[in-house]
């Protein structure tokens, strides 16, 4: 049988443009179908325009800070507007420009919402037509939880609504303590607004080294931020004046201007036709793959965030990469999660590689833990009450640094560096190797010659 396409891509973000292009650019007949904006989540509504606010989010704090290096800063003007306006300018640049690769690799792009059929065939409701093809690659993402159990969540806004609200509120209150929770904290926060975080836990950032957790919760209450643990909303109400009012498990009401919800994503899998084309998903409505993003239907794959491995850009277009070259070059690719660099863009940054302390204690019988936690060098004349933090995490037997944390200017782009040595399997003989860059912040890195403390068999010993 002929089908129209040797591979249809539903949904054009990293994962799915990733995959068109390079398949197209083999010779192949492709295919691409994206319902609202190309780019997808990081380009449109994620990392790409948080990146600009955390940007817009610091500028307070460098006119503080100037007044120590001699600079007197008169009276300055936020506009959130100006902000908004030229956000969008640069997502509609970039919107552009993966449209224009696509055209120029000879995909054809369907401005569409796609949704399957049966095994091969794929209705667009555009055109209210239907394709077909041989391969079929579900790239679909996730959107934000609504928390549509909770009573007044629609009072609420999420990450995606929180670009482009009409005025930046005077108060916001967050729920959620992770990446998305705490990265709009702290723009938020930057831009002067009172915002407070609600975390049904005992410490932000689940999942994150513990030092650095509870030193970046201590640099957000320095900065303004209240931050409620253990406690989650029980329900948000109008509170009059367009304000909202949520009443918290502990009995306090808070009452802000905004509520945002940041709960964690959920698969954008529902009435995508999985059904008839006979493709599982699990009980949350993400697609299980095998390790070559390979769904139960031998002919579909899924990657991305749609199939919750790693929900990071990076990790989408690095399994697109290898499911090309696997199906479409003849190379078997399996993707390879293993020692992903990740940052928090929260006030201070956060970079990490590797494993927590936790991990790694219950991972190894000893751990050497080096361990420095310093005022930066600019706070000595900015006089601001600010620490950084870097900690490597070592096993003590094969001396390989097996985790690496640092809170501070710039944690992010060090921890992007970190992660090549990381992979290489560099051990700690080789960091101590390593000339130090004078004056810097990394160089803390490779100057951490005695361990702060080891673990041995999970518990801190000499801490
Ligand atoms: P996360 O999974 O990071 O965090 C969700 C937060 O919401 C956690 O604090 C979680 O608590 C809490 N939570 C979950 N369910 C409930 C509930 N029912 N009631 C109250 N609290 C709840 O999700 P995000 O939405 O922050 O981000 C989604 C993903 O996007 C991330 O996992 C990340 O992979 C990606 N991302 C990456 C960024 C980056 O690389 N810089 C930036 C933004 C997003 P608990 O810890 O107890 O589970």
């Amino acid at each position: 049988m002929a089908y129209d396409y040797d591979l249809f891509v539903i949904g054009g973000g990293s994962g799915g443009v990733r995959a068109a292009n390079r398949t197209a650019a083999l010779g192949n007949r492709v295919g691409v179908a994206e319902e609202s904006r190309y780019g997808g989540t990081c380009v449109v509504r994620g990392c790409v325009p948080k990146k600009l606010y955390v940007y817009a989010s610091t500028f307070h704090e460098h006119f503080e800070d100037a007044a120590g290096f001699g600079w007197q800063v008169g009276d300055v003007q936020f506009d959130w507007k100006t902000l908004v306006a030229n956000k969008e300018a640069e997502i509609t640049r970039l919107e552009g420009l993966y449209k224009k690769g696509l055209n120029s690799n000879n995909v054809d792009v369907f401005d569409s919402r796609a949704e399957l059929r049966g095994p091969h065939e794929i209705w667009l409701k555009a055109e209210d037509r239907i394709v077909t093809a041989e391969r079929i690659l579900i790239a679909v993402g996730g959107t934000p939880n609504r928390y549509t159990s909770l009573e007044g969540h629609e009072l609420a806004i999420i990450s995606d609504d929180a670009f482009d609200l009409d005025e930046l509120p005077k108060s916001i209150v967050i729920a959620g303590a992770g990446y998305i929770a705490v990265e709009f904290a702290g723009i938020f926060n930057g831009l002067s607004v009172d915002t407070t975080i609600v975390y049904r836990g005992d410490e932000i950032l689940r999942g994150f080294d513990n030092d650095v957790r509870e030193l970046l919760h201590a640099e957000y209450e320095k900065r303004g931020i209240r931050i409620i643990t253990e406690q989650y909303f029980q329900k948000i109400e109008a509170a009059g004046d367009g304000q909202k009012r949520v009443l918290l498990s502990g009995g306090e009401e808070l009452v802000a201007d905004q509520v945002m919800l940041a709960i964690g994503r959920l698969p954008l899998t529902e009435g995508l036709g999985l059904e008839s084309a006979g493709v599982e998903t699990d009980d949350r409505g993400f697609i299980p793959v095998d390790a070559y993003s390979r769904t139960n239907v031998p002919h579909i794959w899924a990657v991305g965030d749609v199939t919750d491995r790693v929900q990071l850009t990076p990790v989408a277009i690095h399994e697109s990469m290898c499911f090309v070259a696997t199906e479409f070059r003849g190379e078997p690719q399996m993707p390879d999660h293993e020692m992903i660099a990740t940052a928090v863009f929260s006030h201070p940054e956060i970079g990490t590689v590797g494993m927590t302390e936790e991990e790694a204690g219950k991972a190894f019988a000893k751990l050497n833990v080096f361990r420095a936690n310093f005022r930066p060098m600019k706070h000595t004349l900015s006089g601001r009450d600010s620490r950084m933090l870097m900690k490597l995490i070592v096993d003590a037997e094969s001396d390989k640094v097996v985790g690496a944390h640092v809170l501070g200017p710039d944690a992010g782009e060090m921890a992007q560096i970190l992660a090549i040595a990381m992979k290489m399997g560099s051990t700690k003989a080789d960091f101590d190797k390593t000339m130090a860059l004078h004056p810097s912040a990394a160089e803390e890195l490779v100057t951490m010659y005695d361990p702060s403390y080891t673990v041995e068999n999970g518990v801190r010993v000499g801490a």
